[in-house]
């Protein structure tokens, strides 16, 4: 990969009009262009709440937009036959499609059963409140839209290990279901809760070899029928690990494909725990890097008072670089969002030269930077707010710059708590390669960096646009580069 790019291509409050893959597929030229070479498209798949699913609540994995289900053929984002176009027409354009998978759970089951559970304390899982005793769970799925074309699979209690509500009560509480497979939960690596492999809904039981050989007969489905070049998997800390390794490595070997993998393990002020779920599933498995995106929305909020030198501590791109996928936002961060974690609009450009112009990590951008968004939602505060977002001034500069010029060598002038400079010396295969790039969360200031003997006497211009003037690099290499308050500067060659 070189200096790939890779755009997650929707955000939580885009419309529910059926408009999204048409919108990429006409969009598809233009990121490629921008300097895209992969998208994050969201679940394809029904969700329970039909027309208006995220996608999130997986109710019909094949159903695609093709079947009246949940009130609508079409999902939130379109009809198969959409999807499957803007796939093709991204592709042809030259980028890749990474498809969102989401196997944890599912709701919006067509019948009731009689199940056997064991209440648990919401605070600890592994504390059963109740002795086994019989509930009415919503827990099998028999998709009379689909009427058994795909699959004839049928899933009921033995496919699930919690569900969160009783129908013969109308009472909400988490209940563990007992089946064949096993009494209790499955063990995750995430201890919170107590064990929290039971997150939503009806919750998978991958114990279950049934389930798995499903899953798998699924995946080689939708590959063939969307041919997605990679995935990006959803909420993988309420999961066994080595459900993944076992279904990665079926289509990895049957089909002799990378398909390149990211997981959401979204643990901002844990990385200990993602090094374990790393290592868990034999480095198969790239992860957002959630305690670097923690580090920007800190940086933002502390503004000055915060040490730019330490922005990449206890980090992924620090520690695992080769596994670590980059961001500023996603939609659960943005604002009114579960996981509201907003990284201030000033700092946005710092935050994106920081994952868009070093030589680690690969770095994803968030859909309202390059498009703005407005919504009104109710917020983790229950008011109702009005969000305007903003598109991101200088985010398709920092993307001409990473594919153009940030190249070669990185040295680091991590000099103040303020104010921090890289030089990327540039290499041979990229014309005019190699750039200087200066932050500043303090005042407006300057760092002296040495640029390499090629440049001497090289006329260099901040890319960025903050300053008209030109500077010329000295003979022995050096420069002073300046940069605005709060702001980024990035000087490289004028050609
Ligand atoms: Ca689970």
């Amino acid at each position: 990969m070189e200096n790939f790019t890779m755009l997650q291509f929707f955000e939580w409050y885009y419309p529910e009009d059926g408009s999204l893959w048409n919108h990429y597929a006409a969009e598809a030229q233009r990121l490629k262009s921008l300097g895209f070479d992969a998208v994050w498209l969201p679940p394809a798949h029904k969700g329970m709440e039909g027309g208006s699913a995220s996608g999130y609540d997986s109710y019909d994995l094949y159903d695609l937009g093709e079947f009246d289900q949940k009130g609508s053929v079409r999902t939130k984002y379109g009809t198969k036959d959409e999807l499957i176009a803007a796939i093709k027409a991204g592709q042809q354009a030259g980028l890749q499609v990474y498809s969102d998978i989401v196997l944890n759970h599912m709701g919006g089951a067509d019948e009731k059963e009689v199940v056997t559970v064991r209440e648990v304390t919401p605070e600890n899982r592994n504390e059963f409140v109740s002795e086994p005793r019989e509930i009415e769970a919503y827990t099998r799925f028999t998709f009379p839209g689909r009427g058994g074309k795909y699959s004839q699979f049928i899933w009921d209690h033995q496919c699930f290990s919690g569900v969160d509500y009783n129908a013969a009560t109308q009472e909400t509480a988490i209940y563990s279901i007992q089946n064949e497979y096993g009494d209790g939960w499955q063990d995750v690596l995430d201890l919170e809760n107590g064990n929290f492999d039971y997150l939503m809904l009806s919750d998978i039981d991958f114990r279950n070899p049934h389930v798995r050989e499903e899953l798998k007969r699924w995946g080689e489905w939708y590959y063939e029928t969307v041919g997605m070049d990679g995935f990006r998997l959803d909420a993988i800390k309420h999961m066994d690990p080595q459900f993944f390794v076992e279904w990665l490595d079926h289509l990895r070997n049957k089909y002799n494909r990378e398909f390149y993998t990211v997981g959401e393990y979204w643990a901002p002020y844990d990385l200990p725990a993602m090094h374990e779920y790393i290592e868990a599933t034999g480095h198969r498995i790239s992860l957002f890097d959630a305690p670097l995106q923690a580090n920007f929305f800190r940086a933002s909020k502390e503004s000055s008072s915060f040490d730019l030198r330490a922005v990449f501590e206890d980090t992924l791109v620090q520690t695992h670089p080769g596994l670590a996928v980059t961001l500023v936002e996603n939609h659960d961060t943005q604002p009114l969002q579960s996981l509201e974690q907003t990284v201030e609009h000033w700092f946005r450009p710092l935050a994106y030269a920081l994952i868009l112009l070093r030589e680690s990590g690969y770095p994803c951008v968030f859909y309202t930077d390059l498009y703005g968004s407005k919504y009104a939602d109710k917020g983790n505060d229950g008011e109702l707010h009005d969000v305007t977002l903003e598109k991101l001034e200088g985010l398709e500069a920092l993307l001409h710059i990473r594919k153009n010029m940030a190249y070669g060598q990185q040295t680091d002038y991590f000099k103040t708590q303020e104010s921090i400079g890289w030089v990327r010396a540039g290499d041979e295969e990229h014309e005019n390669s190699g750039c200087a790039v200066v932050l500043s969360i303090g005042g407006e200031t300057a760092r002296a960096m040495q640029l390499g003997e090629k440049h001497a006497g090289k006329t260099f211009v901040d890319y960025m646009g903050h300053f008209d003037h030109e500077i010329v690099i000295q003979e022995d290499g050096w420069a002073e580069l300046p940069v605005k308050g709060g702001s980024v500067s990035v000087w490289a060659l004028k050609v």
